[in-house]
């Protein structure tokens, strides 16, 4: 979970606070199901012994039984949970290489925009091998590199807009262990179905970064699709990436340019969209260039120098740029996460809580009130028997009397007898 700031210096990624945060709701919640199957034990044990049935009434007993179920569905939720983001543009703005940049790895294949309309998703996987996994089966293919995923990739034929699932081993790459899950459109120029993939691929997105093209300013579909998806998701976090800075950067008048560009990302981020203010709209347009930063970062991962033919001037401020909004996102994205994943399962957790409590609580009032009921009889049953016990003495003393006087009685007629 370190992460090495290419300084010798390291310093814990923000994505730690997901991976922390997960962990200890895990551990909530498996403490959870425990004390609710205890409690559903305890509630069935009452409803079958003789003395106990009256404690509990069958609708909740059904209850508890109920939560056991929600605990281990929300268990199983939360163990899939991961933190997730979506990229958009316009085919061939470089929406791949961006995310084989973050990747430090040439995952995806550039410049399939084309041939496939799928969604394709890279996810971390246990394994050591990679897999693709595909909608119309259940049998993951092996992947062996990204040559033979492209091949792969062009040759199955699936419906529009499925979705192809990258299984990439997680211990070659920092973003999928800590659980980031990247997924790449089909190009927004392609006339797309918005309604459909934000149904289907975008309900449960942290962040949106749209890749945007540098030589040009931001269509009107792409656009578009952002209004969209605002109309659903309450204000979604979105970055705006204007890519293949390199080249733009060689033109002419690109300061005017970039201000441009700057002024049109922000207004559109918080006087169009109103998805933020005008000042932090700032800190989510990125002036980057992914073919630099992919081409520096698998370099450098092999302990190789990039040629100098691949770097155009002024790659060392894109490359911070890059890295600026990394960090950016990384944060932006963790605490979001944290936030729509976890809430709504903490909210349900408490109910389900104060709810167990509660026919707990009837349960042990009822039981007082049982127990109440009980001591009253042993009370009345017990003066009853001190009454007895009274009586008993009387009678004993009496008897005594009698016995008395009757054994001198004998013994004066014995010894009268005897005299005689
Ligand atoms: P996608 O269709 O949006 O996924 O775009 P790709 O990532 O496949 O990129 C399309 C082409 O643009 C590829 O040949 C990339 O190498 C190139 N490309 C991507 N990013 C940059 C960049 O920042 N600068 C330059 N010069 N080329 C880029």
């Amino acid at each position: 979970s370190q992460r090495n700031l290419g300084n010798g210096h390291n310093q814990e990624s923000a994505l730690q606070l997901f991976v922390n945060a997960k962990k200890k709701i895990n551990d909530i919640f498996r403490n959870i199901g425990d004390y609710v199957k205890e409690s559903d034990n305890f509630v069935q044990d009452l409803g079958t012994s003789v003395d106990c049935t009256s404690l509990i009434t069958e609708e909740s007993a059904n209850v508890v039984k109920g939560f056991r179920e929600k605990i281990t569905g929300i268990t199983e939720v939360l163990a899939r949970d991961h933190m997730k983001v979506v990229f958009f543009g316009r085919t061939s703005n470089g929406k791949s290489t961006v995310i084989n940049a973050m990747l430090r790895d040439k995952i995806l294949p550039s410049g399939i925009g084309h041939t496939t309309h799928c969604f394709i998703q890279v996810e971390g996987s246990d394994s050591k091998e990679a897999f693709l996994l595909t909608d119309d089966t259940d049998k993951p293919k092996s992947i062996t590199d990204i040559k033979q995923l492209a091949s792969a990739l062009s040759s199955v034929r699936l419906s529009e807009n499925s979705l192809i699932r990258i299984l990439w081993p997680k211990d070659r790459c920092r973003l999928l262990r800590e659980d980031v899950v990247l997924l790449d459109s089909p190009g927004i120029d392609v006339t797309p179905d918005l309604d459909s993939w934000i149904d289907n691929f975008c309900l449960d997105a942290d962040v949106f970064v749209l890749v945007a093209n540098a030589e040009s300013t931001l269509m009107q579909t792409e656009k578009k699709f952002f209004h969209k998806v605002s109309s659903r998701l309450s204000c979604p976090n979105i970055f705006i990436l204007q890519n293949r800075w390199d080249v733009s950067e060689m033109e002419e008048d690109i300061d005017q340019v970039k201000q441009q560009h700057l002024e049109g990302n922000t207004n559109f981020l918080s006087n169009e969209l109103k998805v933020t203010d005008k000042k932090s709209a700032k800190d989510r347009v990125f002036f980057v260039s992914a073919r630099e930063a992919l081409a520096t970062r698998v370099n450098s991962d092999k302990g190789l120098a990039t040629p100098d033919r691949v770097l155009l001037p002024g790659f060392q401020a894109r490359l911070f740029e890059f890295a600026n909004f990394e960090k950016e996102f990384e944060q932006c994205i963790s605490h979001s996460a944290v936030q729509t994943k976890f809430e709504q399962h903490t909210k349900r957790a408490k109910e389900i809580n104060s709810s167990l409590r509660k026919v707990m609580e009837e349960a042990y009032t009822k039981s007082l009130t049982q127990q109440d009921e009980q001591i009253q009889v042993r009370r009345e049953k017990s003066s009853r028997l001190q009454q007895l016990d009274r009586q008993l003495d009387t009678l004993t003393s009496d008897m005594k009397v009698k016995i008395k006087t009757m054994v001198e009685d004998v013994e004066r007629k014995v010894s009268v007898a005897l005299n005689d």
